[in-house]
């Protein structure tokens, strides 16, 4: 049965050569850096649940392609209620994890490259949609995890990618020689890439004519030769290097551990590219992708949520106000604001359309509602965690003094509340809501998956504003109404 288990995604990860600095320092193996195995444990999770029987549908289910049983993260969606299954799945594994466990860019990549190569095949007569099938049989035999490169650096944002001063700006194939592509360029904000296996390139914007060189989708091993990753910083990252509670999420780190991927001159064989010059698919290409990831949002913020609205309730426990009918009805709206997303993304999802290709996509007006709810209620309900949560979440000594005999009794006197917990359950928790309730934490929800103004312009082009008017017509000035009703006359 092609599933990994944690120690195995481990030592598999470890047998890769990734090129990976982390604060300007060449890693010697990324599975060995405290700054990236928070991130690596979070993953791990991912593995390990899939053997759990009681995740088994959720976790799991069977490949189309070979019907063998694959984790969920390498699947096809080819139903609504796969798509269902997969923000289930988000919500549980943000539950566990309390954070971002990385692989959904993954899986929105390979989905997306499966429908558009499809799609171009029947409109080029190419053969990108069979390459890619024998790619993806690979990618579940193995279940390997793919992280999906989207993002370009963009330069002057002001400028298309063919008028940059640095035409490297977007990711482009600089030679065609017979056996393949030479890519060079950047992605940025790589979710979980420095802990993937396999790196899925897809362009990040819709293209034109005359930019030919900027539209591929190829797939990259980790540890191909000219290939970099140089890991980004969080806010409050160097406490992951201290020992203690002060690092928040110890376990699982804050958010998915990103990095910038450099493609210096990357050799890409024709069996792993996909997509080789057809300017005309790429916007499509970045449409579904960002349309199924926006759906996500609803699923594992909503486990991430689920996570803090337990600390916070707890903490209120800690502080003794848990029995005050503000408190609770702050609560209230927290669950309020959480169960209003992850629905939406429920009925983005029970609401798939099949594909061309036969894959199912989410609702596209739907799945755009969610992120945008969740790009402010997410700040909402971190937002009313620091209310219940109270001041000393940005004024509480460090785990230090906590120890430091000439002054831990004088810490743990002044921050004990409720005399049934121990102080320390007080720095804990509050430390953990200190970071999921970060900068770093509050802007991958704003920005995660597109800005709001993405989602706002594309919830216009989707809304069909000339039916709502005719809707409006039809019930200010029908006449449809039943004859012989004492319905009142209007004038004019
Ligand atoms: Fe998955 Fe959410 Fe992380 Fe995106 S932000 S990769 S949807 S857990």
């Amino acid at each position: 049965m092609p599933l990994k288990t944690p120690i195995e995604y481990v030592d598999s990860l470890r047998a890769l050569s990734i090129r990976a600095y982390v604060n300007g320092e060449l890693v010697t193996n990324v599975v060995d850096h405290p700054s990236i195995a928070p991130h690596i444990n979070t993953v791990a999770k991912t593995y390990e649940l899939a053997h759990v029987l009681e995740y088994q549908d959720t976790m799991t289910t069977l490949s189309h392609l070979s019907g063998e049983r694959i984790h969920r993260y390498t699947h096809i969606f080819q139903s609504p209620d796969d798509l269902v299954k997969k923000i289930q799945m988000l919500r549980l594994l943000g539950q566990t994890t309390g954070t971002c466990f990385q692989r959904c860019v993954g899986l929105d990549a390979i989905n997306a490259v499966y429908a558009v190569s499809y799609e171009v095949d029947a409109a080029k007569s190419t053969d990108y949609h069979e390459r890619f099938k024998e790619y993806l049989g690979y990618i579940q035999r193995e279940d390997l995890m793919v992280v999906g490169a989207m993002t370009d650096p963009k330069g002057h944002r002001a400028q298309k990618p063919s008028d940059q001063a640095d035409a490297d700006q977007f990711v482009r194939v600089v030679e065609r020689p017979p056996d393949g592509v030479v890519i060079r360029g950047a992605k940025v904000h790589n979710t979980g890439g420095i802990n993937s296996h396999e790196i899925l390139v897809l362009p990040g914007m819709g293209l034109k004519p005359g930019e030919e060189d900027y539209a591929i989708a190829c797939a990259v091993p980790a540890d191909a030769e000219g290939v970099i990753f140089i890991f980004g910083r969080q806010s409050n990252d160097t406490r992951k290097l201290e020992e203690g509670c002060d690092i928040g999420n110890t376990r699982f780190g804050v958010v998915g551990g990103e990095a910038l991927i450099v493609f210096d001159d990357v050799f890409v064989p024709n069996d792993r590219v996909f997509l080789n010059g057809e300017v005309e698919h790429c916007g499509q290409l970045v449409n579904y992708f960002a349309t199924w990831h926006r759906a996500n949002y609803g699923g594992c913020k909503g486990g991430n949520a689920d996570v803090l609205i337990g600390a916070t309730a707890k903490m209120t426990r800690i502080l003794g106000t848990d029995k005050s009918a503000i408190v609770k009805d702050k609560l209230i709206e927290m669950i309020h604001r959480n169960e209003t997303t992850y629905a939406s993304a429920i009925g983005a999802s029970a609401m798939g359309q099949v594909l061309p290709c036969g894959s199912f996509m989410v609702d596209p007006i739907a799945a755009n509602t969610v992120k945008l709810n969740i790009t402010r209620n997410v700040y909402e309900i971190g937002r009313l965690s620091h209310d219940l949560s109270g001041g000393f979440l940005a004024t509480m000594p460090d785990a230090k003094s906590f120890d430091n005999p000439e002054i831990s009794h004088w810490v743990r006197k002044y921050h004990t509340a409720n005399p049934e917990y121990d102080v320390m359950d007080r720095v804990r928790v509050g430390r953990y809501i200190e970071n999921m309730t970060s900068v770093t934490t509050m802007v991958e929800a704003m920005h995660g998956a597109g800005s709001p103004q993405a989602q706002r312009i594309a919830m216009f082009g989707l809304a069909k504003i000339d039916e709502k008017i005719k809707m409006a017509d039809d019930v200010i000035y029908g006449t449809d109404d039943v004859p012989g009703l004492s319905l009142p006359k209007v004038n004019g």
